[in-house]
């Protein structure tokens, strides 16, 4: 069995001596640690620090804000955001991403920032050490090539996070903290498309909190496949926001994960006026598929992954059509 690398832990009480701590060369931030403690056991990463950010007040808790926003602090439980009144009530399918995270022991210590800020998988990555030097490690961490695309000088590992997609069709905005004060993003531009530099967060920065915008005459709903319903990484994930206008579509968002290296928004401008039909939905299937890129990185085949991504798609904007 491994054992974890050895680590200073420091818990500081306030977001400004977190930014402090995660300044110093080799700090990482801890949230639940159900994503990192594990990665660490198997030799993934070799941190001088941990900050682990579990005493900070000001990173937990919901509030809906004045002007109907809603707020979540980046340390808030996965669970608690699951259960959460408003949340379900006027979000919910950020409820949902939240709820269908894991099983229920991870989401009671898993938080909303870690599970935006987890790392990118892959079957050549997420191994044992014995294992990776086995075979010759890869390009994400100690080695120098990349067995899933062999001739690629990036990482294709793949995001598998299950909320950001929901936060990122409606529009939501993550809080950033760090020694040059306090900056807001849209969710999607915390994301690199790259396995190995996966976020766009500087160092010494820490996420916050996350913003989003109040619901109004959206609907949204977020669905995944996995192997084991109880447990699992989605192998495939799809979140959609609608506006419906009569016959016509008034707004079309969609994003995806478990395809690609980041969670992305797919391109649906050209949709808006259109009639929801079969040849709409043919086309923005197409679209969903144009933006994909499933490779090899799990143990579930390609082939199967794409087509359960365009079946859901499909099936997820038709439901949330009908409902409208
Ligand atoms: C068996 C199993 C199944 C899983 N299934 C799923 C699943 O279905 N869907 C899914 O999305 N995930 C899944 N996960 C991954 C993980 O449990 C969740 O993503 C979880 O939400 C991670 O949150 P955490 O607080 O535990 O993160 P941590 O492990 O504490 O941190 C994860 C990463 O985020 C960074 N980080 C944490 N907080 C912050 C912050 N505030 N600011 C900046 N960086 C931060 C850490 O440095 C680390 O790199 C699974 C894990 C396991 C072990
Ligand atoms: S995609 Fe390539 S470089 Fe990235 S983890 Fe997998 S094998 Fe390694």
């Amino acid at each position: 069995m491994n054992l974890l690398p050895s680590f200073r832990t420091v818990r500081p009480e306030t977001l400004a001596e977190a930014v402090s701590a995660l300044s110093a060369q080799g700090a990482q931030a801890l949230g639940g640690g159900t994503d990192l403690l594990p990665n660490l056991r198997r030799g993934l990463g070799l941190p001088t620090t941990l900050v682990d950010l579990g005493a900070i007040g000001d990173l937990t808790g919901i509030a809906v804000l004045p002007d109907g926003s809603l707020r979540i602090g980046a340390g808030t439980s996965l669970e608690a955001i699951a259960e959460d009144a408003s949340v379900r009530g006027a979000w919910p399918a950020i409820a949902t991403a939240a709820a269908l995270v894991a099983g229920p022991t991870h989401r009671v210590a898993a938080t909303l920032g870690g599970n935006l800020c987890q790392d990118t998988r892959c079957i050549f990555y997420n191994q044992s050490e014995w294992w990776r030097s086995g075979n010759d490690y890869c390009l994400k961490y100690q080695g120098d090539k990349c067995h899933v695309v062999v001739k690629s000088d990036r990482c294709y590992a793949t995001y598998h996070g299950d909320v950001a997609p929901a936060l990122m069709v409606l529009d939501a905005q993550v809080e950033i903290v760090g020694p040059q004060g306090t900056r807001m993003l849209p969710a999607a531009q915390l994301f690199n498309e790259d396995g190995s530099n996966r976020l766009t967060l500087g160092q010494g920065e820490v996420l916050a909190a996350v913003v989003v915008p109040p619901a109004g005459l959206w609907r949204a709903r977020y669905v995944k496949v996995r192997i084991r319903d109880a447990i699992d990484f989605p192998l495939a994930g799809i979140a959609v926001a609608l506006k419906r206008d009569g016959d016509r579509i008034a707004g079309l968002k969609l994003a995806i994960t478990g395809t690609n290296s980041a969670p992305l928004l797919v391109p649906t401008e050209a949709f808006v006026g259109a009639e929801w039909n079969a040849a709409t939905a043919q086309a923005v299937v197409q679209a969903v598929r144009k933006t994909s890129n499933v490779l090899l990185t799990t143990v579930a085949g390609v082939k199967y992954r794409r087509r359960v991504l365009l079946a859901m798609t499909r099936k997820v904007v038709d439901e949330l059509w009908s409902d409208s």
